[in-house]
């Protein structure tokens, strides 16, 4: 981890987002790395829907943001692009090991987040995994070591955590919880906090959800640090 983050001025003056962040309409309008503008593009992702609107100005400039919009809204891009211009911005390489790591309940979620990532991410110089029970354990404890980016579900997390040698989250900047409401309920809770406990407690936090969580308890454990609160109902 290097360099600094041109955007860490304007979170550090509070919670109004920077001029110009928060007028942004489309993709291109926004500070963001030619590599994820070109993504993007690839993608034929144009204009920013509702939640992404209200999401990325803040979580762009790595402030902890819990969203809640629903199904459909496109929550995935409101926390992919900031995970990626995070690392971004850092100069992440693959020899810094893991950065960034999303946490997704079920393994079809985990997958279709990993193929968006793999859409808006192919021009970052950055590598990412899937980890997801049903598959081979074995096949994944070898190829985990240097990823950059992990999309997996809790329970296959918490099994690297614990099994793999080497597995290493200690430089972690940015943790995703998405469909964190489904996250803390299914009985997921006991794992996640394991999980978080192998984390280090200096990250940027982004929670989604399609229903407001505002559990105190869940986001003391979570130790989000004076998150914004985005909440979007109307048509994205
Ligand atoms: P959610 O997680 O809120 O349920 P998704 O992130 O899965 O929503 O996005 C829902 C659909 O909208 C996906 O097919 C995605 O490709 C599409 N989508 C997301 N953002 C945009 C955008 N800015 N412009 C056009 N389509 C988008
Ligand atoms: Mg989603």
């Amino acid at each position: 981890p290097r360099g600094s983050n041109p955007l860490a001025a304007a979170a550090a003056a509070g919670s109004e987002a920077p001029p110009g962040l928060a007028a942004a309409k489309k993709f291109e309008d926004l500070p963001i790395s030619g590599y994820s503008k070109q993504g993007l593009r690839d993608a034929k992702y144009i204009t920013l829907t509702a939640v992404q609107r209200a999401a990325l100005p803040h979580a762009l400039c790595g402030r902890d943001v819990l969203g809640a919009a629903k199904t459909g809204s496109g929550k995935t891009l409101a926390f992919l692009l900031p995970a990626l211009e995070a690392l971004y911005r850092q100069r992440w390489s693959r020899l810094d090991g893991l950065g960034a790591l999303i946490i997704s309940p079920t393994r079809e979620l985990a997958l279709q987040i990993f193929d968006e990532l793999r859409k808006i991410g192919r021009r970052h110089e950055l590598s990412a995994g899937l980890l997801i029970g049903g598959k081979d354990v074995k096949e994944e404890k070898a190829r985990v070591h240097g990823m950059n980016i992990l999309v997996c579900t809790p329970g296959r997390l918490l099994q690297h955590m614990d099994e793999t040698p080497g597995f290493d989250a200690s430089q972690l900047q940015v943790l995703v919880l998405d469909e964190a409401d489904r996250n803390l309920d299914m009985g997921f809770s006991v794992t996640l906090d394991a999980i978080v406990s192998n984390l280090p407690r200096q990250r940027q936090t982004l929670l989604f959800s399609a229903t407001q969580t505002k559990n105190v308890k869940d986001l003391a454990r979570l130790s989000l640090k004076d998150p914004e609160y985005v909440s979007v109902h109307a048509e994205a």
